[in-house]
């Protein structure tokens, strides 16, 4: 029965049988797994309340057949103060919901798991603007998982956008997965997209290329941009039906 041991922050926690509940954790070393906390219910739990939702935590769990077991926690950050906010716990149920959608394989990536620590870490000290932070969140983690939103030249002529905006409105094309100039919509693009009002390509890419922990958007603009990275998330989400099979998923994992 091999044991491993890893980082892990709680996605979910689901109530299972009489005493026990089935955790989601996306971990440092083995990517998405699920495993089952025996006896977390019971009043007298060696777990205490060290699971909670996006909790980050050190832990032990050995492999079962259909479920792994985890044995031995330590909290290292319990993003208490992201919990205990509404606005707050909103947007860290996006950030979930984001992670379902773009990383629910079960291969480990250490930079998508340093990203949502990131992420939770830069809203808990944050009392405002919780939308930007699950903007940037989005658009990293799409690059990390190969979906990136092509933000230089037109998806469809690869004219340069710079400047384009005097011949009317860019759009967002979420099938192309980028930005189509006003020419080529024009010419007669057929599937879904939208006008970028003026400054959301720029909001998009500074976004991008920021840390997160600066993620800003400017008054006015949060909306059109939310609008894109939803729709990008949503058009490009390979994980999204994996990740609910989750136990099921038994490879990636170290010895
Ligand atoms: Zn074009």
């Amino acid at each position: 029965m091999a044991v491993y041991k890893s980082k892990g922050i709680v996605l979910r926690s689901i109530r299972y049988g009489e005493a026990d509940r089935i955790l989601d954790l996306y971990t440092r070393d083995a990517g998405s797994v699920s495993v089952i906390a025996k006896g977390i219910r019971r009043t007298k739990s060696r777990f205490g309340g060290r699971l909670e939702p996006l909790s980050c935590v050190d832990f032990l769990a050995y492999e079962g057949r259909t479920l792994d077991t985890i044995t031995q926690v330590e909290v290292l950050r319990s993003f208490h103060g992201v919990r205990e906010d509404l606005a707050r716990l909103e947007t860290a149920g996006g950030l979930v919901a984001t992670m379902r959608a773009l990383a629910g394989g079960d291969e480990a990536d250490r930079r998508v798991f340093n990203l949502l620590y990131h992420a939770l870490d830069t809203l808990e000290g944050r009392t405002e603007d919780h939308g930007s932070v699950a903007s940037a969140f989005a658009l990293k983690l799409s690059m990390l998982s190969g979906y990136a939103l092509r933000l230089d030249a037109c998806v469809s002529c690869e004219r340069n956008l710079d400047g384009l905006a005097d011949e009317g409105f860019l759009y967002y094309a979420p099938p192309l997965g980028g930005v189509l100039c006003p020419e080529c919509r024009r010419a007669g693009y057929a599937g879904d997209a939208f006008p970028l009002p003026d400054g959301t390509l720029d909001a998009l890419r500074t976004l991008v290329s920021r840390p997160l922990k600066e993620a800003r958007v400017e008054d006015g603009l949060g909306e059109s941009v939310r609008r894109v990275v939803a729709a990008h998330v949503i058009a490009h989400a390979p994980g999204n039906a994996s990740f609910l099979d989750a136990p099921d998923r038994r490879s990636a994992r170290p010895a």
